[in-house]
């Protein structure tokens, strides 16, 4: 009987720690309106069906898709393809980056943010906030609307998340197996633009 009644406190012990593990938490994020970010509600994000041991975030890095990218049309096709690919496929929770932003310098959330992102190189995404900017930053060029949206982003999350501007960085800084976010993108972050202009912004 002792052990019946054991077993059957092990079982409710094990199982109230599970559901407590696999509870999904979605930090929603308070933007600016002028930021117009387009929420995972109304780009019609699928909800997330796994979950993954949480983060703070402390670092801000760049990312391209290294895909040429030109039809601005399909964005929505491309970002709901990324995300049924990285759940099926990779079988990771959910779309690899945080944020994403089109040809227009639209902003849209990917994976919730108080989830660390998803790589295929070897660097440790714990602690970042992941923007990607679509298309291939190797034979593409960064337009001025792309450029304000990674600047205007950055610094919402640099305020938000207490993230000092010379903690926003590229992906290759991170990881030699890589050139994103892209010689045309990496350029800016390289010649002092992008921390420049977050911190003209914070200041503001
Ligand atoms: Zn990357």
């Amino acid at each position: 009987m002792k052990f019946f009644i054991s077993l059957f406190i092990l079982v409710i012990v094990v199982s109230c720690s599970t559901s407590q593990k696999n509870e999904i938490v979605i930090q929603e994020l308070d933007y600016p309106e002028e930021l117009n970010v387009i929420t995972r509600e109304a780009w019609g994000s699928a909800p997330l069906t796994k979950t993954l041991p949480q983060h703070e975030i402390n670092k801000i890095t760049l990312h391209h898709s290294g895909v040429e990218f030109k039809d601005q049309e399909n964005v929505l096709t491309k970002i709901k393809n990324l995300q049924s690919w990285s759940r099926s496929e990779k079988e990771w929770i959910d779309i690899p980056y945080h944020f994403m932003i089109d040809l227009e310098g639209n902003i849209y959330e990917g994976r919730p943010i108080n989830y660390p992102g998803a790589t295929n190189t070897e660097y440790d995404p714990i602690g970042h906030a992941l923007i990607e900017v679509m298309g291939n930053y190797e034979v593409q060029k960064i337009n001025d609307k792309q450029l304000k949206a990674v600047i205007d982003l950055s610094a919402y999350l640099a305020q938000e998340f207490n993230v000092p501007a010379e903690e926003i960085k590229g992906h290759k800084d991170y990881s030699s197996q890589t050139v994103c976010p892209g010689e045309d993108l990496y350029k800016y972050l390289a010649d002092g633009t992008i921390v420049a202009g977050v911190r003209e912004r914070i200041e503001k």
